[in-house]
């Protein structure tokens, strides 16, 4: 690849004109003429007319089987429009067969014109597919009429308890809108279970990760079979480093928990050692890590908080498990060499965690453990952060997205400065990976990337910049978004950046980024994926 403006992500060598790969490997980096020179006559050479390539992206929070529905769906996140929603879902339409099921959503009636949508708008788009989308929160289920008779569903159907079958007041029918426990009812209808086959979501969602720049991600799942099978299909075009998610609850003994899950890693390292993509293209897939959770939310409340909720002082959040449960958990974990991540949004919940790493105090494999969306600390902690040397993850869209919807009613003005603090983490010294935890926020890295720059959320009615003290640069939001990344795996000299020697994943872009990129970056498109030199999207 010639012609480029080549962000390498590696600051012994930060940018290049042109690079060339081997094998699966980059072997050279230099000017355009430098590289052109090497070629011999079978050399495929592609001129990049001049745009930006950066290392392929890695993710570091996500979800992939949990998003796959979204994935084989359509995907209405953030979209305010309410004709455009129905836009996508008539394309989408069109490109199946009738009778395949549409699902997927993220819908959000409050950021269009407030009112719920009707079965009748889907009917319109999508005559001859049920469609069935879940909104924004899975509270919500939106259904067209043909959706709603495959699954047996009349006005007078029983609904599981909690659950609403909302009814037109003029004509006593489903309106299409089936709240809470009343989605059920479509559980057993006829060719929804085959649409939620998880080897096809995880394809497809594998499919939807390339189309964005994405090459490598931190997953979360108990799904390793589902992941080998597309593997062994050759479908596995994403390095997914699994972090696994042992049954939760329940009182089996910490020990033995992890004694069976390294049983298991085990078993998976090799069957993915037998595969020969592993020679060609690196490794695709590992169980890297476990990921445990400590706590909720704050949208409802139940994120554990040092000081009370500002707008409901009596809010009482449980922890999900005690502190000696969590503290037992990390040290099994530890002693059968697995990394921990644990999920804690709460200062409160934060702490606990540092607590439980404070006493164990082991990098398994020399991978350091790490804590997942902290959304709320306090600057002793960020201190600890560093001093324990434990990585911040966390997804910068959580902050964009929600700070003037909920955050500031939960935590209150005051408290604000302490809220998603990614300038103060790398200030402090703290290792920062960053990802979408995608289904709940947008899985283009560009967007994510784009508002660690502008960090602009709704306040007071207005999105504007917020505490910009916290925001990144560019330079900053990639590295998060690519080494940072590998760091945290043990892929880190193989990977996350382009760099001699490394698994040739990068990314072109469909322009050249200004050397002043701010927000203009959400708009930038990837045209081209490749993953161990492979390109990977388009599909070859
Ligand atoms: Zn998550």
């Amino acid at each position: 690849m010639f012609n480029a403006d080549v962000r390498t992500v590696d600051s012994t060598y930060p940018n290049a004109a042109a690079f060339a790969v081997t094998a699966g490997k980059f072997v050279a980096l230099g000017s355009s003429g430098e590289i052109r020179d090497l070629a011999g006559k079978n050399t495929e050479m592609i001129d990049a007319g001049g745009v930006t390539v950066i290392p392929g992206l890695i993710d570091g929070h996500t979800h992939l089987v949990g998003g796959s529905a979204l994935a084989v769906g359509v995907d209405l996140t953030a979209i305010e429009d309410k004709d455009e929603w129905l836009r996508i879902i008539r394309d989408k339409a069109q490109s199946l067969s009738d009778g395949a099921w549409i699902l997927g959503g993220r819908w959000d009636h409050n950021l269009s014109d407030g009112i719920l949508p009707t079965r009748e708008m889907l009917d319109a788009v999508a005559p001859h597919n049920p469609v069935l989308l879940s909104d924004i929160d899975g509270h919500t289920s939106w259904a067209s009429s043909l959706a709603i008779e495959l699954a047996g569903i009349t006005a007078a159907s029983p609904v599981p308890p909690g659950g609403t079958i909302m009814l037109d007041p003029a004509t006593g029918e489903p309106t299409g809108i089936f709240k809470e426990g009343a989605a059920a009812l479509f559980r057993d209808a006829p060719g929804l279970a085959e649409t939620l086959d998880v080897v096809a979501g995880i394809k497809a969602a594998v499919e939807l990760a390339n189309s964005y720049g994405i090459t490598t991600v931190h997953d979360m799942s108990a799904n390793f079979d589902q992941f080998l099978s597309v593997l062994d299909d050759g479908d596995l075009t994403l390095r997914v480093w699994q972090g696994a998610l042992p049954a939760r609850g329940g009182n089996a003994e910490p020990g033995e928990i992890f004694h069976e899950m390294a049983r298991e890693r085990d078993r998976v390292r090799q069957h993915v050692a037998a595969n020969d993509q592993t020679v060609s293209m690196g490794v695709l897939f590992d169980i890297g890590y476990t990921k445990l959770t400590i706590d909720g939310v704050l949208s409802t409340h139940t994120a554990l908080m040092k000081a009370p909720y500002s707008d409901d002082p009596d809010a009482e959040p449980e922890p999900f498990v005690t502190r000696d449960r969590l503290n037992a958990m990390i040290a099994a974990a530890h002693e059968h060499d697995f990394p921990v991540a644990v999920h804690a949004i709460g200062d409160e919940g934060v702490s606990w965690v540092l607590d439980g790493f404070a006493e164990s105090r082991v990098r398994p494999n020399g991978i350091a453990n790490r804590i997942e969306h902290i959304e709320v600390v306090t600057p002793d902690d960020v201190e600890r952060f560093e001093s324990l040397g434990i990585t911040a993850s966390m997804q910068p869209h959580h902050a964009t997205c929600c700070v003037g919807n909920y955050v500031i009613d939960r935590i209150g003005r005051e408290r604000l400065p302490n809220a998603y603090v990614w300038r103060q983490m790398l200030d402090g010294g703290v290792d920062l990976v960053l990802g979408s935890d995608w289904p709940t926020s947008p899985f283009n890295p560009l967007i994510q990337m784009a508002d660690t720059i502008h960090r602009e959320t709704r306040i007071d009615g207005v999105i504007r910049p917020w505490d910009d003290g916290n925001s990144l640069t560019f330079e900053e939001a990639l590295f998060g978004y690519t080494q940072a990344g590998a760091n945290m795996t043990s892929w880190a000299g193989e990977i996350g950046s382009i760099t001699v020697g490394k698994w040739a994943d990068f990314v072109v872009l469909d322009q050249r980024l200004p050397a002043d990129t701010g927000r203009a970056l959400e708009e930038r498109q990837v045209t081209a994926t490749y993953l161990a030199g492979r390109r990977v999207y388009p599909r070859e």
